[in-house]
């Protein structure tokens, strides 16, 4: 079903190598981060925690509600994101130690425990999954859902969207890949309003090609 357009964006694309996190840890960190904010401020939110050697989930765990919002303020809904963090730190580090704990465990088991935690929906557990864990299991966040309806010309449901690309890419690679160059699409020609008539996908995009 996506074979083809992942083709098509990995001639433009390549491999991206996607998420953009040195570690499994900030991996987390950034999925709650990223939550009604820019990339650009959650950047800095990650920075200042690292200079304050906040940056595990064991170190948050570990430190002051207050401390960490002043850490993450530019990232914006720091009460709330403050203490999802926390609790997604100390749930994580009590349960399963720490994330390497957690991988190579039943999918659902995992899958079901991540869905539980305060602050997390289904694309903050889905990047967790993918991205920290190396589940395959497809994110499904906005640009992806914005850019199947015009490509494709339907609307698709997030679950038939998993089921399809989980069903068609057997490599964990592919499906992080895959996530990676649709976002990356969603910024630079699919946006809001879309720049089609720049946009490399125009003659095999339905909304495109009209
Ligand atoms: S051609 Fe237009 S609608 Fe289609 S993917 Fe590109 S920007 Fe989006």
């Amino acid at each position: 079903m996506f074979g083809d357009l992942y083709n098509l964006l990995y001639v433009y694309y390549g491999n991206l190598e996607w998420w953009p996190s040195e570690t499994d840890d900030e991996t987390v960190i950034g999925t709650i981060l990223t939550q009604n904010t820019s990339w650009k401020n959650v950047e800095k939110a990650l920075k200042k925690m690292k200079e304050n050697h906040v940056y595990t989930l064991d170190e948050i765990a570990t430190t002051d509600q207050e401390r960490l919002k002043e850490l993450i303020k530019s990232s914006g809904f720091y009460n709330q994101k403050s203490r999802y963090l926390l609790t997604v730190s100390k749930e994580i580090t009590e349960k399963y130690g720490n994330l390497p704990g957690m991988k190579n465990k039943d999918m659902k088991e995992i899958e079901g425990f991540i869905m539980g935690l305060d602050g997390v929906g289904n694309e903050t557990m889905e990047s967790i999954m993918l991205y920290a864990l190396d589940y395959p299991v497809f994110v499904v966040d906005a640009y992806t859902l914005r850019f199947f309806k015009r490509f494709y010309g339907k609307e698709f449901s997030r679950k038939e969207i998993r089921n399809y690309a989980e069903e068609e890419f057997s490599e964990i690679d592919q499906l992080k890949n895959f996530h990676g160059m649709i976002v990356n699409l969603g910024k630079d020609f699919c946006k809001k309003t879309p720049v089609c008539k720049s946009c490399f996908l125009r003659n095999d995009c339905l909304y495109g090609k009209h």
